[in-house]
């Protein structure tokens, strides 16, 4: 499988090289070049095979020349050690929404399988080139964690995370700057805004680059979104066979590249009868698939906060899948957002008649299912897969607001919070950083 950029078509790099570029020279992002049919594989997986085993299987054909069976052992097995899972639950007397579970990582996002994959998957290249990297990251407080945990002990590879000093939560600094090993957490005495200059003028900076292996683990980085489309088809595969029939996905959006590696499962065979893009007040996509019309805005603040982006950065990658075709993508995805009332109703109702705690994401998928379910939307579906995206105790004020009970810590950030925290105090300019990475690399 090859790749191009989604904006200059005549482009052709290879998996290794779209995964250490992550952003293409012109700005596009990657995006498969070959739709491979793989459904023979998909159908056959049974619901008792491991979520690492099913991955093991499908890179060797998504990738035959660049990852050998042996390899691909290697990377499944050390990449996930983890596992998504599925829950029914009960909405309104019925069992057809089932939540995919996919916070049982070290991070207790889905955003783990995408990071500690790419993290797999770097340390084999570079192994592969006895080479050694540096990843430079600037976060404003929950994607770094990810990343942070993905690459901890990861060999030929080191992490530095800018962070704003004083602008994110205590758990979350706990999470960045208790690893330590090949993880360096750096305390920026500015904002997040700074953090990414900082980062954005190391990667243009000639004498850095000539010295350092520079790279970017981000969130669009091909290498993140195709392990993504993994957890879809380990899905299907634990549903029954009048469920998969006629299944539906749930994606709460926010960049779109979950959506995304749900619909490139599709493309690549897996039978799905269509995905539901939601979102909350920030609909960009949804308002699209009403209308036709793209209009990127700034975002607004919700309590789902991981899904306030005003210009997903992945629409790019979706249009082209559907060839820019409007009626074509509204054919596959439906567009349905939902307000902060409505998600923490949501929140309030599972708990209040099945004791289980959702978080602010996940709720907000589970209520645009119901919806889909109950409002006019068609087909209507066997089963809705709605994807839980974070764990509910990463948003304990929330998820307390709503049900009254705080939900329990998960032991990965309990155990965090009892850690020292090693970080190094810098300035906002780009020269300290530039002296702390020439100095310490
Ligand atoms: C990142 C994130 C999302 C949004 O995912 P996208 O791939 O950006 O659409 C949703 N929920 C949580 C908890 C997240 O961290």
């Amino acid at each position: 499988m090859q790749f191009t950029s989604t904006r200059d078509p005549n482009l052709r790099v290879s998996f290794r090289e779209a995964v250490f570029q992550g952003l293409a020279p012109d700005g596009g992002l990657y995006h498969p070049i070959e739709t491979p049919d793989l459904r023979d594989l998909f159908l056959s997986f049974a619901p008792s095979q491991s979520f690492a085993d099913l991955a093991e299987s499908i890179l060797p054909r998504l990738f035959p020349e660049e990852i050998s069976p042996s390899v691909a052992k290697r990377i499944a097995q050390r990449a996930f050690p983890f596992s998504p899972a599925l829950r029914r639950i009960l909405p309104e007397g019925d069992r057809k929404i089932q939540i995919l579970e996919l916070f049982h990582g070290p991070s207790c996002a889905f955003k783990d399988f995408g990071a500690s994959f790419l993290a797999a998957v770097m340390e084999e290249f570079l192994k592969d080139e006895a080479s050694h990297a540096v990843i430079l990251t600037a976060t404003s407080g929950d994607t770094g964690s990810a990343v942070a945990r993905a690459f901890y002990k990861r060999e030929h590879i080191d992490v530095v995370i800018l962070y704003p000093s004083q602008r994110v939560s205590p758990l979350q600094e706990k999470q960045l700057t208790t690893l330590g090993g090949n993880i360096h957490a750096l305390e920026v005495k500015g904002s997040f805004d700074d953090c990414q200059r900082m980062v954005k003028e190391a990667f243009v900076d000639p004498e850095l680059i000539r010295k350092i292996r520079l790279t970017s683990a981000n969130s669009i980085n091909i290498g993140r979104l195709i392990p993504q489309a993994f957890y879809y088809i380990w899905a299907y595969a634990n549903l029954s066979p009048t469920e998969q029939e006629a299944c539906i996905f749930c994606v709460p959006s926010g960049n779109f590249g979950n959506l995304t590696a749900g619909v490139l499962a599709w493309k690549w065979g897996l039978p799905v009868q269509r995905f539901i893009a939601a979102t909350n007040i920030n609909k960009v996509v949804p308002e699209y698939l009403q209308n036709g019309i793209y209009k990127p805005r700034s975002s607004v603040q919700t309590l789902s906060n991981a899904m306030d982006v005003g210009n997903p950065s992945n629409f790019e990658r979706l249009s082209r899948i559907f060839h820019g075709n409007h009626a074509e993508m509204h054919r596959w995805i439906e567009g349905i957002w939902v307000t902060d009332n409505e998600t923490l109703h949501t929140i309030r109702t599972y708990y209040a008649t099945e004791g289980i705690f959702l978080d602010p994401h996940t709720a907000l998928g589970v209520r645009a299912s119901e919806r889909y379910l109950t409002e006019g939307y068609t087909p209507k579906p066997n089963c809705i897969v709605s994807l839980g995206t974070a764990h509910p105790g990463k948003f304990l004020e929330i998820v307390e607001e709503a049900t009254g009970k705080r939900p329990p810590l998960p032991a990965q950030l309990q155990a965090v919070l009892e850690l020292p925290k090693q970080a190094v105090m810098i300035g906002n300019s780009s020269e300290e950083l530039k002296r702390f990475l020439m100095k310490r690399f």
